[in-house]
């Protein structure tokens, strides 16, 4: 579903390059539920926004579902991330000034899906997301962790390829943590929907399928986890 190939990125601050990424690669398969953990300044969140085609990488190839999004222009690329991505962000990023079934309802109003499937749709990812009584509510009306369920529920209307959430608990106390994690296992285990999801807690990673850390920029992998985690020193050893 999703192949990350000999990614590298820099950003550019003053006349300096600055690399943040340095060579990464990985595969994520349809249906899988992948954390990427990391402590702040990993890279976590260019990591994903290269991959969800918000920015382009300095170097290397990302393909979804076959298609190499780093290659397409800018036209193809914004009708590709309608139908194919879905973003959950920290800060939930709803409309103020529509209602929750609205904000549910947007992706699709730029598909030109009539309006009665439009709510029908909605009300019923409203339902999976446990909210279904806040429909005609602001987001201002609701918790965070209920704006944050909003939020899950529109990323899903457009049964996308694949979700990218960045930090989506970031902004909730632990025990709403808890309840959007397994609102996002729910839903990864009864529709297959693949995620990718953002965090710098263990706790929750532990709760994917697979973890890809980071570091500085660098991918971890299994093999150095391991030998880091060996006693260092030859008689301990
Ligand atoms: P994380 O999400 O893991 O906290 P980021 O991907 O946001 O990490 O940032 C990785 C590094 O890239 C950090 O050192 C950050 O300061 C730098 N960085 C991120 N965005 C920009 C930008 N737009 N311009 C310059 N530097 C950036
Ligand atoms: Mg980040």
């Amino acid at each position: 579903m999703l192949r990350v190939e000999n990614i590298k990125h820099s950003f550019k601050t003053g006349n300096e390059w600055t690399p943040v990424l340095h060579d990464i690669s990985f595969n994520v398969k349809q249906g899988e539920m992948v954390a990427l953990l990391g402590s702040s300044g990993s890279g976590k969140s260019t990591m994903l926004n290269l991959m969800a085609g918000l920015m382009k990488p300095t170097e290397g190839h990302i393909f979804i579902a076959d298609h190499d999004i780093v290659k397409m222009g800018e036209n193809k690329l914004s009708v590709f991330r309608r139908k194919h991505i879905g973003f959950i962000f920290q800060a939930y990023e709803l409309i103020t000034s529509l209602t929750v079934r609205e904000n549910v309802e947007l992706p699709l109003v730029f598909q030109s899906v009539s309006p009665s499937i439009r709510k029908q749709k909605a009300l019923a990812l409203l339902e999976q997301v446990g909210i279904p009584d806040k429909a005609d509510l602001f987001p201002s009306q609701l918790s965070g962790g209920q704006q944050q369920r909003v939020s899950i529920a529109r990323s899903l209307i457009t049964e996308p390829s694949v979700i990218f959430a960045d930090e989506p608990t970031g902004n909730l106390d632990s025990k709403t943590e808890d309840e959007i994690i397994d609102i996002l296992l729910k839903l990864n285990r009864t529709m297959n929907t693949t995620f990718i999801v953002v965090t710098h807690e263990h706790e929750v990673a532990e709760q994917m399928q697979r973890i890809f850390s980071l570091r500085d920029g660098y991918l971890i992998t299994e093999e150095q986890k391991a030998a880091e985690a060996e006693p260092q020193e030859e008689e301990t050893q």
